[in-house]
């Protein structure tokens, strides 16, 4: 037996490399310094796992959960929608919990792509954009994210038969990889591309709570006319350390949000109780524990920037994320200027035992990048930028 065609087109898993040499290097029993993963390495706050524990000795928690969420849950959600970006959505319609929201962003081409549609999808990005509409069949074309454009893609440079044939459009602000940030004038922008164009826009807004300087994300559906053309995700993941938790949603408009229920309702059979109650709990209470997340973040990205800068590697501050992105420094270049993200990051490990993620496993235009995971303590960052400065 052959494994399906759609299986075989979807891209090869760039990681696995870096990961295998990851392993053998702590295996070997070398002290690894590990910037590759977006995963935050800080407990859930003890409140939100208290809500858990107290939800799970419930038994009415233990059966087959809502499909749809509990009402309670997507009201929490519309109730957080509103406080934080003043948009309103219905919680009855324009709100559907997910399982983590990558399973909502893989599942929902699924929803709206037939073979041969394509989706518009930036490069670099978070793979399961392109894999979700691969895997409904349908065609990727990617908008490259470049330097010189802030990492905001030229809706002007689609060619017209694309445009055609095209569906879905996603944008992703805070940016991951990039760290970029969106304004108001590019939403704007958006909304009237996507409507002349006929395009429904995918926003993921995994990052709006981590964020610096007191810089404030906004949310796409903030800009007018948005939620008639959009569905937006968002998750506990990345605002409450909760990325093992898998509670996320999307919000959006009526048919997109129940085209996607409709999908899930046959795969999956929604969030276990227990962990939608504790969703409750991490959205209603205190949000002082994300405040202090996102000071240690800002510290962590001081720290390592303003080292990698005092090395000659030319760094910017991202103000959201929990990312560096950052270019292969010229003094590498200039010893090797064959240079590219892989090697790149092979070295590192080898000569200064620090993982760092290849900008090429986001796309190719992630070549020439790597990225570095400020989920890492300052200590062992100091350590990591002494290691470098030897090199
Ligand atoms: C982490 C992340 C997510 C969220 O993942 P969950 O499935 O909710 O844990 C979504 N988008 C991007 C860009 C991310 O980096």
């Amino acid at each position: 037996m052959r494994i399906a065609t759609r299986v075989m087109k979807l891209p090869p898993y760039l990681f696995v490399q870096i990961d295998r040499a990851r392993r053998q290097a702590i295996r070997a029993g070398r002290d690894v310094i590990d910037f590759g993963i977006g995963d935050p390495d800080r407990p859930t706050p003890s409140h939100i796992i208290r809500a858990l524990k107290r939800a799970v000795d419930n038994p009415a928690t233990h059966r087959y959960a809502l499909d749809q969420g509990m009402p309670a849950l997507r009201k929490e959600i519309a109730n957080w929608y509103k406080r934080r970006f003043k948009v309103k959505l219905d919680f009855e319609n324009e709100i559907l919990p997910l399982i983590g929201s990558k399973e909502g962003i893989a599942h929902f081409p699924l929803a709206v792509i037939n073979p041969g549609d394509y989706s518009l999808i930036p490069d670099p990005c978070y793979p399961p954009y392109r894999t979700g509409t691969i895997l409904a069949g349908g065609l990727v074309y990617s908008l490259p994210l470049l330097s010189k454009n802030n990492f905001l893609p030229d809706l002007e440079k689609i060619p017209n038969k694309i445009l055609k044939k095209a569906k879905l459009l996603y944008i992703n602000y805070p940016n991951n990889p990039t760290a970029a940030v969106a304004g108001k004038e590019f939403y704007k922008e958006v909304v009237r591309f996507a409507r002349r164009q006929k395009l429904v826009v995918v926003s993921d807004l995994a990052y709006s709570e981590i964020c610096f300087d007191n810089f404030k994300v906004q949310s796409f559906l903030e800009t007018e006319g948005a939620k008639n053309i959009a569905i937006e995700f968002h998750s506990l993941s990345k605002t409450y350390n909760m990325t093992g938790w898998r509670v996320g949603w999307a919000a959006g408009r009526k048919d997109l949000v129940a085209a996607l229920a409709k999908v899930k309702a046959n795969i999956d059979s929604g969030i276990f109780t227990a962990l939608q109650l504790a969703g409750i709990a991490a959205l209603r209470s205190s949000q002082f524990q994300v405040k202090k997340a996102c000071g240690l973040y800002q510290t962590r990205r001081d720290i390592l920037a303003g080292g990698l800068n005092s090395l000659g590697w030319q760094v910017t501050k991202p103000r959201a994320t929990f990312y560096l992105w950052v270019r292969i420094p010229q003094c590498h270049l200039k010893i090797n200027p064959r240079l590219n993200s892989m090697l790149f990051a092979q070295m590192l490990l080898k000569k200064a035992g620090i993982i760092v993620t290849p900008g090429v496993g986001f796309g190719k235009y992630g070549e020439g990048y790597v990225r570095f995971a400020l989920t890492v303590d300052k200590k062992r960052i100091k350590q990591a930028i002494s290691r470098l400065g030897k090199l």
